[in-house]
């Protein structure tokens, strides 16, 4: 039976891409880095939980692919460009297939965005993952939820409803390529980095979509101090999800109440709007106006031009 320090040795200290701000990674007491000069320094962590954030079956590269991607999004969100996380791993069991599968899933992510792992904790207990990350961003720059204006355009990247979709369809087992398709976007969301990163002095304020689209916008709200009016007709669906919607039988309200779709939602003034189709363009990603940011509180949601009564907004813990 390998040690913790086995473990550590085999599956999480690899050559993984140097930072330049990562002084000291794993193998010491703790790691040391430094915070380049005009930059700040943006901190994300999330934990996941077996059997609250996924089932018992999952593969150990699915959830460790999942556990860095959901915090990545989070720095997309506040425009940072990754630097390095560390791991707080809590195993029933000692597993040496699962651990290989999991450092696979976890490495290659990393790799993909040229962030190392720099330390961590390795536990005995119920399943449970904790990733931390850090990135920069230009002093004063980063994208908050607090920043949106009366008058602001609200828009999405991507596709909504996504992860919802392939939420149900999970629980059925998928029969076709949308299908696959569907899961795919559930257990392998993108974290839109770049696109962050291009939306810094053209956004008022962006949070990625974690808790589902409505509760999102919900926080842009409360933090701004402003109402809102959406337009479920034009959420952007994906054609897998178009298909399969009546067939799960999920409204449009439902979709843009589920959650984990890690796009991100963001508001642009209207002055701001030509830069914006210029960013699109230059990066590719598709983005959709789907309401306006208004001084009166509350969130109105129209379903072509009729008002919705819309009590839960999304996902929460503790309810
Ligand atoms: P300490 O008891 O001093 O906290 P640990 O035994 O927990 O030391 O960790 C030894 C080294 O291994 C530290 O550098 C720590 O950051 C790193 N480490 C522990 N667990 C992990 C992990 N799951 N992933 C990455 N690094 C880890
Ligand atoms: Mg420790």
């Amino acid at each position: 039976m390998p040690s913790e320090f086995d473990i550590i040795k085999q599956y999480f200290t690899r050559n993984s891409p140097e930072n330049k701000s990562v002084h000291l990674g794993v193998g010491d007491d703790a790691a040391i880095t430094s915070i380049p000069a005009g930059m700040e320094q943006v901190i994300a962590i999330d934990t996941l939980v077996e059997n609250i954030h996924f089932t018992e079956n999952t593969p150990a590269e699915e959830i460790a692919y999942k556990a860095l991607a959901v915090n990545l999004s989070d720095l997309a969100a506040m425009g940072a460009t990754p630097a390095w996380f560390t791991l707080a791993l809590t195993l029933p069991e000692v597993s040496e297939s699962w651990l290989a599968g999991f450092s696979k899933g976890l490495f290659n992510l990393a790799e993909q965005f040229r962030i190392p792992l720099i330390g961590g904790d390795t536990t005995h207990g119920p399943l449970t993952i904790s990733i931390q990350v850090a990135g920069f961003v230009p002093h004063g720059k980063a994208l908050l939820r607090s920043g949106a204006q009366a008058g602001d355009h609200i828009f999405v990247t991507g596709y909504i409803g996504d992860g919802c979709a392939g939420l149900a369809i999970q629980k059925t087992g998928p029969e076709d390529d949308d299908d696959h398709y569907l899961l795919q976007r559930l257990h392998k969301p993108v974290p839109r980095i770049a696109f962050g990163q291009l939306l810094i002095g053209i956004a008022n304020a962006c949070i990625d979509i974690s808790d589902g689209l409505l509760a999102d916008v919900s926080h842009i709200l409360e933090a701004s101090g402003k109402g809102a009016s959406v337009f479920l007709d034009k959420i952007p669906l994906s054609d897998a999800c178009r298909k399969k919607q009546n067939q799960l039988n999920l409204s449009r309200l439902q979709l843009a109440q589920g959650g984990d779709d890690y796009e991100l939602c963001f508001s642009v003034p209207g002055n701001k709007l030509s830069m914006l189709e210029c960013t699109c363009n230059e990066s590719g990603l598709n983005v959709t106006e789907i309401g306006i940011i208004e001084q009166e509180s509350g969130l109105r949601c129209y379903d072509n031009t009729k008002l919705l009564e819309v009590e839960d907004t999304g996902y929460q813990h503790f309810k």
